[in-house]
């Protein structure tokens, strides 16, 4: 059984090759050539030329969501790093060089630390380079950011 005619001319081919490289949809390309747009799936299929999801209009893929965070990434994934080598040594944190907010500076780790014979003091050991607190503090700020990130 053979068709009357051919649909697929070796130009109209050409042409949805053409018009699906340009990136057309399966209903334009059709209407280019004056085919249907069932005869435009069905070839574009059989000749592997198949997009994302082989359905009508072409679609750019969405960007991914972004989720939104609290921190800089740079920062959070700092933190995260740290958090994972000290998982494992949950052991409270001594703050052995306690300091007033006055004397607070980049080579002391700033966690506010209350105790008992102080007003109000910070943490005062020597923080990890590039964040504001020490090892244990930046644990536990990764806690806190964590939990807030769900
Ligand atoms: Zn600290």
């Amino acid at each position: 059984m053979f068709a009357t005619l051919p649909t697929w001319t070796v130009e109209r081919v050409d042409l949805l090759k053409a018009h699906f490289a340009a990136g057309l949809s399966c209903r334009q390309i059709a209407a280019e050539i004056g085919v249907s747009r069932n005869a435009v799936i069905g070839k574009l299929s059989r000749l592997g030329l198949t997009r994302e999801k082989s359905g009508d209009e072409f679609r750019p893929r969405k960007p991914r969501e972004r989720r939104g965070r609290p921190v800089p990434r740079l920062q959070y994934e700092m933190l995260r790093q740290v958090y994972d080598e000290t998982a494992f040594t949950d052991t409270p944190v001594i703050s052995e060089q306690r300091c007033s907010l006055f004397e607070l500076s980049k080579e002391r780790c700033r966690w506010p630390v209350n105790s008992e014979n102080e007003a109000f003091a910070f943490c005062g050991n020597p923080p990890l380079a590039g964040l504001p607190y020490c090892t244990g503090h930046t644990r536990l700020a990764y806690r806190s950011l964590a939990r807030r990130a769900g």
